[in-house]
């Protein structure tokens, strides 16, 4: 092998070769379904010596230990495992790293499901929940108390899009010694490197852009070396699995992910471009843009953006206006989650719910997802959206 051939692979390369061995497969090019419980030994040293790669099917098998392998070398974790959905992921993070009396400081920009977990089943282990603004950066270390064990962070917050300060927080983490979990599900690991920017442990929704069809629900929760052997320990005690066609969809998704993101990147890009010139949106919450808070940390610390953002209506139009321009869309449908093929839009107040951080965005607020419809037919809808939202508006006045 020439030296050039033995530098380590780089990132797109190794997304169409991780987590697939032709020679074991017959030479066939992708890792098969292996569906199974019992795997049988050919001995009784092997039984009783476990001498075998695979055990029982909540071990593993050659689908699930592709996947999680794939991940580990995109991410650059010491290693994967894999939970049934994102939220799973979220959860399995926690309870790998945090015990009865602790305390979490958790971002008020958090997704609501991952709010709701502190505050239901990790409440009720008798774990303490502090929610910190999302750009606290290096002040985070006030609220540090002796029984602070996890800073929990998401960046962007997938609804507002503040942009976190990682290395300034996991810094600051490092000196307590407190653990870092970072959801990473926006960047995912293409455009944001969490490990490299000193978390712990990383976790991704699998559901959006890894899958990136809107057909399966995965989670993916990567760690470093100081925290894979317990992760794999909480794991194997839960024995949570993603099913294992599920597996081989986000397996195939990865092949692409790359291509696929760059697309979300640029159409969402152009989209989000117009809506600033129009006169009905008072903002867009876009990491690429110089408004959205933490812009200049999204410039220094990731390598892209992917296709989800949120804009702010004029204070001036009502929840009848927006249904209105909502109700007649023809191409972005309305619908939780987002990361596949095709455009999404809904409306969303976390001013319900958020505890230490005042969202007062002067109008109500859209998230949209990009996808990979031509963009000059996704601006064609919402011009038209737009026209029934002034129209139900001017009728009221
Ligand atoms: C969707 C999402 C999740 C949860 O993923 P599911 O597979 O839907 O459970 C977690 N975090 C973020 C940021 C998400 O957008």
């Amino acid at each position: 092998m020439s030296e050039h051939a033995r530098r380590p692979l780089r990132t797109e390369t190794r997304l169409t070769q991780s987590g697939r061995n032709p020679a074991l497969q017959h030479g066939f090019v992708n890792t098969p379904v292996y569906r199974g419980s019992t795997v049988v030994f050919p001995t009784y040293d092997a039984l009783i010596n476990r001498r075998a790669e695979f055990h029982y099917g909540t071990d593993g098998t050659p689908t699930i230990a592709a996947l999680e392998n794939a991940w580990s070398e995109l991410t650059g974790a010491a290693g994967t495992v894999l939970s049934p959905s994102g939220l799973g992921a979220v959860t399995l993070a926690l309870l790998t790293t945090l015990k009865s009396g602790d305390h979490l400081l958790m971002t008020d920009s958090v997704y609501h499901p991952t709010r709701q977990l502190c505050g239901g089943l990790l409440a009720k282990m008798g774990i303490t929940t502090t929610y910190y603004d999302p750009l606290i950066g290096a002040g985070i270390e006030s609220l540090i108390r002796p029984e602070t064990t996890v800073i929990f962070l998401e960046s962007p917050g997938s609804q507002t899009f503040e942009v976190q300060d990682v290395p300034a927080i996991t810094a600051v983490a490092k000196r307590h010694h407190v653990t870092t979990v970072i959801d990473n599900t926006w960047a995912t690991p293409l455009f944001f490197r969490a490990h490299e920017h000193g978390c712990d442990i990383s976790l991704e929704a699998g559901t959006k852009y890894p899958g990136g069809h809107s057909d399966v629900l995965m989670g993916l929760v990567s760690a470093n070396a100081q925290w894979w052997p317990e992760l794999r320990k909480t794991y194997d005690q839960m024995a949570m699995l993603p099913g294992a066609e599920d597996c081989f969809l986000v397996l195939r998704g990865l092949r692409t992910l790359h291509i696929r993101l760059k697309e979300a990147q640029h159409r969402a890009l152009k989209v989000a471009e117009w809506l600033q010139s129009r006169p009905e949106v008072s903002k867009v919450l876009h990491p690429a843009f110089p408004e959205c808070p933490g812009h200049e940390i999204w410039k220094r610390d990731f390598t892209g953006s992917s296709g989800l953002f949120s804009l702010v209506l004029n204070a001036e139009y009502t929840t009848d206006d927006l249904a209105a321009m909502l109700d007649g869309l023809d191409i972005f449908a309305m619908g939780y989650s987002w990361g596949g093929f095709e455009s999404l839009i809904v409306p969303f107040d976390c001013s319900r719910y958020r505890t230490v951080t005042d969202w007062q965005p002067g109008g109500l607020t859209l998230r949209l997802q990009i996808g990979l419809e031509d963009t000059e037919d996704l601006i064609a809808d919402l011009t038209a959206g737009f026209e029934r939202l002034n129209a139900a508006h001017g009728q009221k006045k």
